[in-house]
């Protein structure tokens, strides 16, 4: 019996259908990447506020910390020994600002994703999930065992027929939702969750920020913020390692919640923490979070840009409200000779193909950054209108 042969069986079969993947090898400097000799403008990081490539603030934390580093390692889980002074001040500065009880932070939003609902639900839970939702989330509901249902993407009249259907079935029931979806870059309207949980009355709303925190809001702290509602979502997530230029994640949530986190979370209880050196760089940015408004509204004006331009000039569906753009393509094989054109051109664009995506909506999923300029996207969109007339 060959299992390597069945293996690579499978890998020539991805192959012909356009949807193998590998790691690139990749050298940054700073906004570019360098792959294979050539310089390109990064259009594909989450790098929202453009901090990642910030060599001021990096200078000015190890300046800040020049007496006495962070520990680089916590060598534990929270539970035991891996406890440090920068986890409590990180989440106190959290719950302060988002005006809550508590918050909780995880080693990734893909641990918050996966051991939030596996703790939360059990069999008298039912979860409702929009079809689009990260497969973080969807994950952490296969894992938690409860019933579950996923309504079309972003259709509250379809939620609302499943909460009307199924409400007095289960003691609970828990919404999950993006706020900024990740391939779409389209917004979940908040409100409308809030209302159904005050009308139904036994509603949790999960709410995954990934893409919105540090992004939206005057604060920056995301979709709930500019939607109003803070106060109202049940279990707030969000992560660090994407417009906040470090890593791990946290849920805001009330005190009762945090409490029964910490007692039946799987992946908080039996992984260990993230250096506190990490801790106290999300830190330092989190707290520097409201001066960066200048950042985002640069941002805004870049990303209205580039929608409407390829809303317009390529008759696209354009449904992102963000500053994650798709330039929807379909098909798998032009999706990804478009990426690679784009390459040569000097554009770190990639290809997004299904199961990422739904069949048929295979796309480049442009992604911009705060410290890309306007007449960067300008010239990138003339290369892009260049390239599809030839
Ligand atoms: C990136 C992402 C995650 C995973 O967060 P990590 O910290 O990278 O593990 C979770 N949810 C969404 C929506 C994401 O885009």
């Amino acid at each position: 019996m060959n299992h390597l042969a069945d293996y690579a069986e499978h890998l020539a079969r991805l192959r012909d259908i356009g949807q193998c993947r590998a790691l690139p090898e990749l050298v940054h400097q700073g906004r570019y990447i360098e792959k294979d000799g050539r310089r390109m403008l990064n259009m594909s990081s989450n790098d929202y506020l453009g901090l990642a490539n910030d060599p001021a603030l990096q200078q000015e934390f190890l300046a800040k910390y020049a007496e006495k580093l962070p520990h680089f390692t916590s060598s534990s889980s929270r539970l035991l020994t891996g406890s440090f002074p920068e986890y409590q001040a990180l989440e106190s500065l959290l719950a302060q600002r988002f005006g809550r009880e508590s918050a909780l932070l995880f080693n990734s939003g893909y641990h918050a994703n996966i051991g939030i609902l596996p703790a939360v639900a059990d069999k008298k839970t039912l979860i409702l999930a929009d079809k689009l939702v990260h497969a973080s989330m969807i994950d952490g509901i296969r894992l938690s065992g409860a019933d579950f249902l996923r309504y079309r993407h972003n259709d509250y009249a379809h939620l609302e027929s499943l909460l009307n259907k199924h409400q007095a079935n289960y003691r609970r029931i828990i919404i999950v939702t993006e706020s900024v979806f990740s391939m779409d870059g389209d917004k979940a309207d908040l409100a409308q969750l809030v209302a159904f949980k005050q009308r139904f009355g036994n509603i949790l709303l999960y709410v995954d920020e990934a893409h919105a925190i540090g992004a939206y809001g005057e604060q920056g702290l995301g979709e709930a913020e500019v939607q109003g509602c803070l106060r109202d979502i049940d279990f707030l997530v969000g992560t660090f390692g994407k417009a906040l230029a470090s890593m791990g994640a946290y849920v805001v949530c009330d005190a009762v919640m945090k409490d029964y986190l910490v007692n039946t979370m799987r992946p908080l209880i039996f992984s260990t923490a993230l250096p506190p050196f990490n801790i106290a760089w999300s830190l330092f940015l989190f707290e520097k979070l409201p001066h960066f408004a200048a950042k985002r509204a640069h941002l805004a004006r870049l990303s209205e840009y580039l929608r409407a331009q390829i809303g317009t000039h390529f008759a696209r569906p354009m449904p992102s409200q963000s500053c994650i753009v798709p330039y929807i393509i379909g098909d798998n094989q032009k999706t990804v000779e478009t990426a690679l054109e784009l390459q040569r051109q000097g554009y770190y664009c990639l290809p997004i193909r299904p199961p990422t995506v739904p069949q048929g909506t295979s796309r480049i999923r442009l992604s911009l950054t705060a410290d890309m300029t306007m007449d960067e996207v300008v010239q990138f969109m003339d290369c892009l209108k260049q390239m599809a007339v030839k």
